[in-house]
């Protein structure tokens, strides 16, 4: 058992995932998407999702084709990678968190992974067990791996962790106890059991409330629990590091798409959309959500350039970080203009749909994003036609 109430074999998977991921995640999310107001309150969990996820292959897919997967996320432009993410966060932005970090805990595994633990590793994600990617730790009781004794020991906590009690194959960050606070970050997959270690109570937030991103302590578990993933650093390697972000943008970009269609309904719904107003405010949204999905679609993109200039990929991923959370902001405003009162009532589709958008769009060192990528254009020898990629 995998924890899902599936008992998963490999030939027991329908490979929907092998087949048409695309329409896999469809059909995920329209049952996630009639489940996620009942998942809304503290402590819930959409478990009926991920298992329906692990049924149709999506937990599977993004292991590599020669590792017994479907190689989601090796086409070439990313394009079915982003549809998958922007479907299932349309359905359940708390869903699309669970499976982004899912799929890059699984993307890390098979890129930095070596050995019998990488193939151990990829045939769990086969087999249906949930992965997440946890790095954020409360300042002074970070990971710490402590050999101090001999035989290493892990000590600390980690923070906002998505999934935290139902992820059962948590990639942590970690550093070595006699290099902290300035050594490098270690990679290391711990094995958990459901409910070990997490503390759901650290997730009292105003939206994402499904998403279970509490805190867990991994104090005294020993190395017969984890298994090391790549070198120290790693993680933070460039430009994976910073370009992947474009995978919460697909899944933030899915979180938009279904804020626009929760109005329109209401718009419809009331008779309301001919005034001019609406029309107006209806217009800017449209163009707003367009504008996400027109940086998402060529972030993913650059983020696929194998060959391309690393710096010019952070630097527009980066700059699509701050054009998404700004379409995202910019269409929460006019939504909940345009519904007025009724989109505060928690029998309104808008509100919970506005709650989990506004809190999915804060993601780290926003500033920071903007400016990299700001200081990567006025540095550019080229002429700003010629900046990024393509045109043809
Ligand atoms: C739903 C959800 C699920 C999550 N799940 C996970 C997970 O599974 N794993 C995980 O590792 N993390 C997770 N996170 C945490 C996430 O990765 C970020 O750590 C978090 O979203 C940071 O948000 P923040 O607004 O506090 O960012 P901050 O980076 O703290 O930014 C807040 C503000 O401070 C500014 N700022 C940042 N640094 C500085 C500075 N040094 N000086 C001055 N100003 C500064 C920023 O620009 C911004 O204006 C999750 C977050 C959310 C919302």
């Amino acid at each position: 058992m995998t924890g899902w109430g599936v008992d998963l074999r490999l030939d027991d998977f329908a490979w929907d995932a092998r087949g048409d991921p695309v329409s896999a995640a469809r059909a995920v999310a329209e049952g996630a998407a009639r489940r996620a107001g009942g998942q809304d309150y503290d402590g819930g969990f959409p478990a009926e999702d991920v298992a329906a996820l692990a049924r149709a292959g999506l937990l599977a897919a993004p292991v590599p084709r020669r590792d017994g997967g479907a190689g989601l996320g090796e086409e070439t432009n990313g394009s079915i990678l982003r549809a998958v993410l922007t479907r299932i966060g349309c359905g359940s932005l708390a869903l699309g968190r669970l499976y982004e970090g899912h799929v890059n805990a699984v993307q890390l595994v098979a890129r930095y992974g070596t050995g019998a633990g990488r193939t151990r590793l990829l045939a769990d994600a086969v087999q249906g067990h949930l992965f997440g990617v946890w790095n954020t730790e409360p300042p002074g009781n970070g990971l710490l791996i402590d050999a101090a004794d001999g035989a290493p020991v892990l000590r600390g906590v980690k923070s906002f962790a998505s999934g935290a009690g139902f992820v059962t194959r948590a990639l942590v960050t970690a550093q070595h106890a006699g290099d902290a606070p300035a050594g490098g970050s270690q990679m290391i997959v711990v094995a958990l059991e459901p409910g070990e270690r997490a503390d759901p109570s650290a997730w009292r937030a105003h939206g994402m409330r499904a998403s279970a991103s509490g805190t867990v302590d991994f104090t005294g578990l020993g190395a017969d629990r984890f298994t090391p993933v790549g070198a120290p650093d790693d993680y933070q390697a460039q430009p994976h590091f910073s370009s992947g972000a474009w995978r919460f943008l697909a899944v933030q970009l899915g979180g938009l798409e279904a804020v626009l269609d929760a109005w329109r309904g209401h718009l419809a719904a009331t008779g309301r959309g001919e005034d001019p107003h609406q029309l107006a405010r209806l217009g800017e949204g449209v163009i707003a959500a367009e504008t996400a999905r027109l940086w998402v679609a060529r972030a993913a993109a650059a983020a696929s350039e194998l060959e391309g200039d690393g710096d010019g990929i952070v630097a527009y991923v980066n700059l699509a970080r701050f054009a998404v959370e700004r379409a995202g902001l910019d269409l929460l405003e006019r939504a909940q203009r345009s519904v007025g009162l009724q989109g505060f009532l928690r029998d309104h589709p808008l509100e919970r749909l506005a709650r989990d958008l506004a809190t999915y769009l804060r993601q780290p060192g926003p500033d920071r994003a903007l400016t990299e990528g700001a200081r990567h254009v006025l540095r550019a020898p080229q002429a700003s036609g010629d900046l990024w990629l393509d045109e043809a």
